[in-house]
């Protein structure tokens, strides 16, 4: 047996506190830098064609060194942990993981993805402990949906993964739609009235200025409030309180009791001040930002012998000098900044 796996029992310490006393308590690993889409706002194939040097299969972490690394975030305080990419059902049995990470208790444990392989996962993702999905979904009409994910993929086939999903119990399924400008917003009202009364939880994203490949600009973004209503103006919504306090997505229900749907305003309604959530590379680099330029190397202290202490002590050290506050502080010139990109930090 591997020394460094962690006993199941694993033991809380005290909380620890940035330098704005927010928490640690929310994790999203990247397991793969691929993805089997080539999403025009996020891996656009001029930029990441045939020639794009993805990780090798030796600098990205193992099931196992994912798994200690859980562990040690557990003792700091992490009762999140969300699975993401690249296409995190692109990494060949991510469903090992998820019953390494299930084992952990008391882990809230969750994972994103564009839903193309879910039909054929959900059941054994469940069977391994996972308990919810997100899926991402950019449009309900196929030719939009299929030049934004510039590999000509059916919604429907997204839509089987979402049945799949609910069907193996990884509910209440979470859909999340990026909004741009003048390339999905008429999608907007056709999702929420497809997904209004289905018990899935149906969310907007206002479209960031991540990484240094999208050419974003200001104009690009669709605000959370135009969101609300254009929604609101068909089926009244009314706002409701956050489930916890670091929740992302503002919560609106409708009048008639049909569901509720989210919106995430990254952009306009900067949630900085209450951001507990760190991230980790796929080649084991902690980022304690999205919009963060440099990481935090991880990898060579669990390939160089450290012990969980000492790892635990390198992250905490991490985490109490944490002021970032970027999306509180955009500007035009920021966004032109060089920003990791969200296939290798994890979306
Ligand atoms: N492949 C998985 C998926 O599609 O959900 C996980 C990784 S993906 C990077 C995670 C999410 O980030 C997706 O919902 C994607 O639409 C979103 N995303 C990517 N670039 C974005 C941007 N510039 N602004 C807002 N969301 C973005």
């Amino acid at each position: 047996m591997n020394e460094h796996l962690p006993s199941p029992t694993t033991v809380r310490c005290a909380e620890i506190g940035d330098r704005r006393a927010r928490p640690l308590r929310d994790l999203r690993i990247s397991v793969t830098d691929r993805c089997n889409f080539r999403c025009v706002y996020c891996m656009p194939k001029k930029v990441f064609g045939k020639d794009y040097p993805f990780l090798a299969h030796r600098e990205v972490l193992t099931f196992e060194e994912i798994a200690r690394l859980a562990h040690i975030f557990t003792r700091l305080g992490i009762e999140k942990i969300r699975l993401t990419g690249g296409e995190p059902l692109v990494r060949r049995d991510v469903e090992r993981l998820i019953g390494m990470l299930a084992a952990i208790p008391g882990l809230d444990l969750t994972l994103t993805t564009n839903g193309s392989l879910l039909a054929r996962k959900a059941r054994a993702l469940s069977a391994a402990g996972l308990k919810r999905v997100t899926v991402s979904l950019d449009s309900l009409d196929d030719a939009v949906f299929r030049r934004m994910n510039d590999v000509d993929f059916p919604v429907s086939r997204v839509l089987e993964g979402i049945d799949a999903a609910a069907a193996a119990g990884l509910a209440p399924v979470k859909i999340n739609m990026v909004v741009k400008r003048g390339v999905n917003d008429a999608s907007i009202v056709p999702m929420a009235r497809h997904f209004r009364g289905s018990g899935h939880i149906l969310r907007f994203i206002e479209y960031m200025d991540v990484g240094h490949t999208n050419g974003w600009r200001m104009d690009d973004v669709v605000t959370a409030a135009q969101i609300v209503d254009m929604i609101g103006a068909e089926a009244p919504l009314e706002p409701i309180d956050p489930n916890y306090r670091s929740e992302v997505a503002a919560r609106w229900r409708y009048r008639d009791g049909s569901g509720e749907i989210g919106v995430i305003a990254s952009v306009t309604q900067a949630f900085c001040r209450n951001c507990t959530r760190a991230r980790l590379s796929t080649e084991g680099r902690l980022y304690t930002c999205l919009f963060a330029t440099s990481g935090h190397d991880l990898k060579s202290l669990l390939r160089g012998g450290a012990a969980d202490d000492a790892i635990a002590d390198a992250i905490g050290a991490v985490w109490r000098n944490r002021s970032d506050r970027y999306s509180e502080i955009r500007t035009a010139e920021t966004a032109r900044l060089p920003k990791i990109e969200m296939s290798y930090i994890g979306g």
